[in-house]
């Protein structure tokens, strides 16, 4: 017979996990603040507790999918020693900080603590597009290891909770610069009457062509050395930069989610670092 596991949370991410380990075949127990989210879940052969206290205590693995740590603080802090234990899987998005501290609290309370974070939406869990991240005691991912698969391809990080959040919220800044980029691109092509849909499928193909730039990226800023065998200057870069602050200017569109970078690149370029690439960008984040 399979583990059982608890699911504290049933919002749009933690209803998807719980349908993920009934697939899965494991006796699941769920529990949501507002008890009607757990409805579809019932009929689909979830066990409902009627508090959070009862919902831990159905199961030695709990997985825990709320809004932020504010409220997995509220719901986990009354329950204390009944965790004690049991293993405590927490996907909620958070700081590499506050997944430390939940962590010494749960060590507080006898329980072991992974922490982890959801590379996916919902509709993605389950399926070979999803991967999540965990950091956290070695033994406990290990042990549970095979259920956490249900949801996705499973990266451990290492020992130091505060990992998984590091690398979630890293790749997460990333898609969001993407997104940004993507979004500036729409208003500027919808401001000359072009509609999205035109744009899209060139878009997508540039975006994946310069996904591929990650790995240079890496090695660039790995080594420190931003001069070598450059192909794209950061001062051609800066120059052609006002095109896009001034194309938006041009057709009445905010430059807003764009123009930083842009100020970075003049800075760096009057620093003396034009002949290099755009790599360079990260010693002035980080100074
Ligand atoms: P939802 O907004 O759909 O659900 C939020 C959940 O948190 C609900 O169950 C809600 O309960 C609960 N909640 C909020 N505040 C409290 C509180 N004070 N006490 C008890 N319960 C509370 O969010 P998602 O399910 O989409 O996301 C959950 C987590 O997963 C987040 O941390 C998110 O960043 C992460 N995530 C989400 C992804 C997504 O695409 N959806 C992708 C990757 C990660 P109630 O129903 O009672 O309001």
């Amino acid at each position: 017979s399979k583990t059982p596991v608890t699911v504290l949370g049933l919002g749009d991410m933690g209803t998807a996990l719980a349908r993920a380990l009934l697939e899965g075949g494991h006796p699941t127990t769920v529990w949501n603040r507002t008890a009607a989210k757990a409805e579809a879940l019932a009929t689909e052969g979830a066990l409902t507790a009627a508090t959070a206290g009862e919902a831990v205590a159905a199961s030695r693995l709990v997985v825990v999918c709320l809004l932020d740590y504010d409220s997995v603080r509220q719901v986990l802090s009354p329950l204390g020693e009944a965790l004690a234990g049991r293993t405590v899987v927490n996907l909620t998005n958070g700081t590499p900080r506050q997944a430390r501290d939940l962590a010494a609290w749960a060590a507080g309370h006898g329980a072991e603590y992974i922490d982890g974070g959801i590379m996916a939406v919902p509709p993605m869990i389950g399926t070979p597009a999803a991967f999540l991240l965990y950091s956290g005691s070695p033994a406990a991912f290990a042990a549970h290891r095979s259920v956490l698969d249900l949801f996705g391809e499973s990266h451990h990080l290492g020992e130091d909770h505060g990992r998984a959040p590091l690398y979630d919220l890293a790749l997460l800044s990333a898609m969001y610069g993407m997104f940004s980029g993507v979004l500036h691109a729409y208003a500027l092509v919808r401001s000359d009457g072009v509609a999205a849909g035109d744009v899209a499928p060139l878009l997508g193909r540039w975006l994946t062509a310069m996904s591929g730039a990650v790995d240079g990226y890496a090695q660039r800023i790995d080594s420190g050395d931003h001069a070598t065998g450059v192909v794209s200057t950061i001062a051609m870069q800066s120059a052609a930069f006002g095109n896009f602050t001034g194309s938006a200017r041009d057709q009445g569109i905010s430059p807003e989610l764009i123009a930083p970078i842009g100020a970075l690149m003049a800075r760096r370029v009057a620093a003396g670092h034009g002949h290099e690439d755009l790599t360079g960008l990260v010693e002035l984040l980080t100074a």
